[in-house]
């Protein structure tokens, strides 16, 4: 049975009842994964800042469910994309993510010590939780530490491998004509020359 999204549910009856939680939601509802996106942003351009993150759609499925042990537990998948800015070239880039969830629900994070390693703990102190809070949980973990294009997709990374390339090619050269000087025979001649 599928469930339209409301923001708040109570896990524990969900997952008693099998159910399965699926929507969308605008990631400029979850505040805090907005805010520490535009922190990641250079400070000194605020609009560019502004027009990053905040436009996407997350999508999810949530499956509440009780384990085989008879603990509640979460699973299913959230994906986004991420508006961010290349830290290399400094333009926009989309950044694609999509999370399986996997998540044990404890009343405490002293209980989410005994859950198994295969979750991840979801604290649900009273009986609700905000579905935007699980989901914002996830994605902020999935938020690059550093943003930024594949090498031949930044428009920077290409003069990049090209001076690379460059560089490559002189030090190719420069070994070629390094070898002659290095020429066994020549560093013995050098060795006798330098004896008294
Ligand atoms: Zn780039």
């Amino acid at each position: 049975m599928s469930d339209r999204f409301t923001d708040s549910v109570e896990p524990i009856a969900l997952a008693t009842q099998g159910r399965t939680v699926e929507g969308k939601i605008p990631l400029a509802d979850l505040k805090r994964l907005g805010a520490l996106a535009r922190s990641s942003q250079s400070l000194d351009d605020e609009s560019k800042g502004a027009s990053c993150e905040v436009e996407g759609i997350v999508e999810f499925t949530l499956c509440f469910d009780i384990d085989e042990g008879g603990a509640p537990r979460v699973g299913g998948n959230v994906s986004t994309i991420f508006r961010l800015q290349c830290q290399r070239c400094m333009e926009d880039m989309d950044y694609p993510v999509t999370l399986n969830v996997r998540l044990g629900i404890v009343p405490s994070r002293e209980a989410a010590k005994s859950l198994p390693d295969s979750y991840d703990p979801l604290v649900v102190s009273g009986n609700e939780i905000s579905i935007a809070s699980i989901l914002e949980d996830e994605l902020i973990l999935a938020l690059p530490i550093v943003a930024m294009h594949e090498i031949e997709n930044c428009s920077l990374g290409k003069t990049l491998v090209n001076e690379s390339d460059k560089f490559t090619q002189q030090a190719e050269q420069e070994d070629l004509s390094s070898s002659g000087r290095k020429n066994p025979f020549a560093v013995l001649a050098q060795l006798k020359k330098n004896q008294p």
